[in-house]
C-alpha cells in the first residue's frame, strides 16, 4: 500500500460510453428491479423479527423496495451491551487484521457493486451514475483507511528523550463509536464512517439514515461476511429521533460520527453534554452555503459547465454543491442566458433510466421544503428559471431543475437542499465584500472560483473560511485521498473525510515513558 506516492490508485468504474458495457448494465439492473429487500436490527449477527414497515422508492410511490424493522428500546440496549463488552478484544486485535477485514470489504463491494448500486438507487434515487461512484467511493474508503491505518497506527511513533528513557505514541481505541449517516450517500458515507471507526480500534453501532436503511442492511452484511466479528458491529435501524434519545444519553458511547443537518449535530452534542460518563467525541459534518465566485476572467462555457454539474447533480442533494453563484455584473446577464441554455437540456427522470441526469427528491417532506423555498423566491427574489416537468413523473418526488436570482447571500436563511442555484451579482471592485459575506454566512464546506486572474484566486483561498476549495472545475465529487472533505463552521467540525488525518479522530493517544 503506497498511500501517499504516486503508486496510489482509487478503484476502477465502468465504463458507461461503451455500449456493450452499457446494455449491460441495464440488463443486470432490470434483473433487480423487483427483488425485495428487507432491513432489520442486527445485534451480535442475530437478525430481529418484528413487525415491518414498508420501503417505497421516491421516483414511484407505488414501488415497494422492501421493508424494515425499527430498532426496539431494548434492541438498542443489546446492541450497547454487546458493543461494550466487544470493545476489549478488538482493541487488542492486531491493526493489520483489522486493516484485512477493510480490504475483504472492499473486494466484496466491488464484486457486488451492481446490486448495491441497484438497491441504492431504488431506495435513495440515486441516479445509475451516482450510484456506482457512491461503490467507488465506499472501495477507495476502505482500501485508504486499511492502508492509513497500517501506516499510522501499527507500530507506536517513538519519541525522544534523555539517555536511558524510551518513550512511545499509541494510537487506540476509544470505546463505542455511533456512526449516524446520511441518505444523500446510503453506501459511501454509511461505509466511511464505520470503516474509520472499527480499523481505529473502536467497535461499532451504526444507525443509518431512515430512508435508506435497506441499504445500509446491505452493505452491514457485506462488512460481516468480510470478517468484522458479529459482537463489534451492531446495526440499528429506525427512527433517528427515538433511537438518539436511548442510544446518545447511555454514559458508554465514547463518540459518535455523524452526517447530516446543523440542527441534528446540536442536538446530539446536547445530549451527549447531558448524559453521564466521560465526554465524548464527536465528528460532525453537517451541511453548507456554498457559493462559486466567477470573474470576468472567467472562461465562460466551462463556468456554465462546472456550475450546472455543481448545482443539478444528485438533484442538488450534496451538501458539496452549490447553491448560490456570484456574477459580477458585466457578464451576469450572458451567463444567465447560457445558464438558462444549458438547463432547458437536462433530463429528470427515473434514477433507473441511465439516460437521467437529475433523479428525485428524497421524499416529500424534503419536497414540500423546496416548494415552500419557491414561494418565498416568487414573493421575495426573481425565479428566472424552471425546468418544465415530464408528465410521466407524477407519482415521485421529482423537482425541476430551478434558477432564481436573489439580492444578497443573506437571503438565504437556510440551507436549500435540492435542485435550486441562485444568482447573485457583484460590482467587479467588490470580492472583498463577496468574500466577507460567505464568511459571515457562518457556514464554510466548498467553495468554487471561476478565474484565469492568480491574484484574484490567492485573494479568496486567503481569506475565505471554508473546507474545500475548487478553482476552474466542478466543485463535488471529492475524491478519497485527493481531496479529503469536511467543512469549519456550521458546516462541521472539521475532520477531512477520505484524508490522512481522519483516523486520529476515532483514536486516543497514549503516551509509555520506560526507564530502561
Ligand atoms: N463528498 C461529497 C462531495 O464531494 C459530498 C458529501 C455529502 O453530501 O455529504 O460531493
Amino acid at each position: 500500500d503506497d498511500l501517499f506516492g504516486a503508486q496510489r490508485r482509487n478503484s476502477q468504474g465502468l465504463n458507461l460510453s461503451n455500449p456493450e458495457v452499457l446494455q449491460q448494465l441495464q440488463q443486470d439492473l432490470a434483473a433487480m428491479s423487483d427483488h425485495a429487500w428487507q432491513a432489520a436490527p442486527l445485534i451480535a449477527g442475530q437478525q430481529i423479527r418484528s413487525e415491518p414497515h414498508p420501503v417505497y422508492s421516491p421516483h414511484d410511490r407505488h414501488s415497494l423496495v422492501g421493508e424494515v424493522v425499527f430498532s426496539s428500546q431494548s434492541d438498542i440496549e443489546q446492541a450497547l451491551q454487546q458493543a461494550t463488552s466487544a470493545f476489549n478484544d478488538w482493541r487488542l486485535c492486531p491493526v493489520g487484521t483489522r486493516a484485512g477485514y477493510l480490504r475483504n470489504a472492499a473486494d466484496l463491494f466491488e464484486q457486488q457493486r451492481l446490486e448495491l448500486a441497484a438497491l441504492c438507487i431504488r431506495e435513495g434515487g440515486r441516479t445509475v451514475r451516482d450510484a456506482l461512484a457512491e461503490v467507488r467511493e465506499a472501495v477507495d474508503l476502505c482500501r485508504y483507511y486499511a492502508a492509513c491505518a497500517v501506516e499510522q497506527f501499527a507500530q507506536p511513533q517513538r519519541l525522544p528523550g534523555p539517555t536511558g528513557e524510551d518513550n512511545q505514541l499509541f494510537q487506540i481505541g476509544r470505546g463505542v463509536f455511533v456512526c449516524i449517516s446520511p441518505w444523500n450517500f446510503p453506501i459511501a458515507i454509511f461505509i466511511g464512517q464505520i470503516a474509520a471507526a472499527l480499523v481505529a480500534g473502536n467497535t461499532v453501532i451504526a444507525k443509518p439514515a431512515l430512508q435508506t436503511s435497506l441499504t445500509g442492511m446491505a452493505c452491514v452484511r457485506l462488512l460481516r461476511e468480510a470478517g468484522i466479528p458479529e459482537n463489534v458491529l451492531q446495526f440499528l435501524p429506525g427512527d433517528g429521533a427515538e433511537i438518539g434519545r436511548h442510544l446518545l444519553s447511555d454514559g458508554r458511547i465514547a463518540g459518535v460520527a455523524f452526517t447530516g443537518s446543523g440542527a441534528t449535530a446540536r442536538l446530539i452534542n446536547r445530549q451527549l453534554a447531558d448524559r453521564h460518563g466521560a465526554i465524548a467525541a464527536l465528528i460532525a459534518e453537517t451541511g453548507g452555503q456554498n457559493v462559486m465566485i466567477a470573474d470576468s476572467s472567467a472562461h465562460q462555457e466551462q463556468l456554465v459547465a462546472d456550475a450546472l454539474q455543481s448545482a443539478f447533480n444528485s438533484a442538488g442533494q450534496r451538501c458539496s454543491a452549490l447553491r448560490v453563484l456570484f456574477l459580477p455584473t458585466d457578464i451576469a446577464d450572458s451567463v444567465i442566458t447560457r445558464l438558462i441554455g444549458a438547463m432547458r437540456l437536462l433530463r429528470v427522470g427515473s434514477p433507473l433510466d441511465i439516460a437521467s441526469d437529475v433523479g428525485p427528491i428524497i421524499d416529500q417532506r424534503a419536497l414540500n421544503a423546496l416548494n415552500k423555498h419557491i414561494e418565498t423566491l416568487k414573493r421575495e427574489a426573481k425565479l428566472l428559471y424552471q425546468l418544465p416537468l415530464p408528465a410521466d413523473l407524477a407519482d415521485g418526488c421529482f423537482f425541476p431543475p430551478t434558477l432564481a436570482e436573489i439580492p444578497a447571500l443573506s437571503f438565504l436563511d437556510h440551507e436549500v437542499f435540492g435542485p435550486i442555484l441562485h444568482i447573485v451579482r457583484y460590482q467587479a471592485n467588490e470580492l472583498a465584500k463577496v468574500v466577507e459575506a460567505i464568511n459571515s454566512s457562518g457556514y464554510g464546506l466548498t467553495l468554487g472560483i471561476h478565474s484565469r486572474i492568480s491574484a484574484t484566486m490567492r485573494y479568496i483561498r486567503q481569506h475565505a473560511r471554508v473546507g474545500n476549495i475548487y478553482i476552474n472545475r466542478n466543485m463535488i465529487g471529492a475524491v478519497v485521498g485527493v481531496q479529503p472533505f469536511g467543512g469549519m463552521g456550521l458546516s462541521g467540525t472539521g475532520p477531512k473525510a477520505g484524508g490522512p488525518n481522519y483516523l486520529q479522530r476515532f483514536a486516543n493517544e497514549q503516551t509509555l515513558s520506560t526507564n530502561l
